[in-house]
């Protein structure tokens, strides 16, 4: 299935969703709960949703007793190693109110380029989604560091959805669309459509700016416009607009997937 524009979005067999650090955990973890209504609802319609989360260095800051982010690659992990658990049990006991059962599923981006571990991978995410189990995916941050350095996770979701052929990803983040400038700075406008790139000529974007996690404006269209590429149709958008995302509502910005 290709689809044609964001309304088919309601009408897709598989999307994967991507959530950033920021918008789940710390101040904003009271987001998880209208997330998992919002993917509970697709689930109901018969969606198989795939979830790639990222959160787990944010969430185990606290336990390390630590206010911000840490700096050094070997702290961010062992917070990963720490928050990840807490992560998903978070998920889960949402979940619990749909009777929906969630499963970890830890990557690496090499992991999706080595033949055996990629149908390993594969495999075991098909019998997942066809067992009606919800998959929360975040990079394996003890052995890769990627999204840690680059992402947020933008990447890894881009290839998740490459690996799953999913019919649409929805990248969410704090801002709403991709807009011409910074959305702060006058004259910022929406872009609605990015079909063949030239849409995003002469564009600068920002970097994250949340201060836990480490995606921005930038890693989010090179990650589109990969998935895109491959045929999945992706649309940009906030966290709170999650469910008018899954809706197909004519909102964020939208990928043109190039057909498979
Ligand atoms: N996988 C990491 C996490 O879940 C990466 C995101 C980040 O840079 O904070 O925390």
């Amino acid at each position: 299935m290709t689809l044609a524009d964001r309304s088919a979005v309601r009408g897709a067999r598989r999307v994967v969703v991507k959530v950033g650090s920021s918008s789940i955990s710390g101040d904003n973890v009271g987001a998880i709960e209208p997330l998992v209504d919002a993917m509970a609802e697709a689930h109901g319609r018969g969606v198989e949703i795939i979830l790639v989360s990222s959160g787990a260095i944010a969430t185990g800051m606290p336990f390390l007793r630590l206010s911000s982010r840490p700096t050094d690659l070997a702290t961010q992990q062992a917070a990963a190693a720490v928050g990840q658990n807490l992560l998903v049990h978070r998920y889960q006991q949402s979940l619990d109110r749909f009777g929906i059962v969630a499963g970890q599923v830890l990557l690496t981006a090499g992991d999706l380029e080595n033949p055996t571990h990629r149908s390993n991978a594969q495999r075991a995410m098909e019998r997942l989604i066809g067992l009606r189990i919800l998959p929360i995916v975040n990079e394996n941050d003890t052995v890769a560091t990627h999204e840690i350095r680059f992402g947020d996770n933008d990447r890894l979701a881009a290839l998740v959805s490459i690996l799953v052929k999913a019919d649409a990803l929805v990248l969410l983040s704090d801002v709403d669309a991709i807009y011409t400038r910074p959305p702060a700075e006058p004259g910022a406008e929406r872009i609605a459509v990015v079909s063949d790139g030239s849409e995003l000529d002469g564009v600068t974007f920002g970097a994250s700016t949340s201060g836990v996690g480490t995606g921005g404006a930038s890693t989010k269209v090179s990650a589109a416009r990969l998935a895109a590429s491959t045929g999945t149709g992706v649309l940009v958008t906030s966290t709170r607009r999650v469910a008018e995302a899954l809706d197909g509502a004519d909102i964020g910005t939208w990928f043109l997937p190039t057909p498979r």
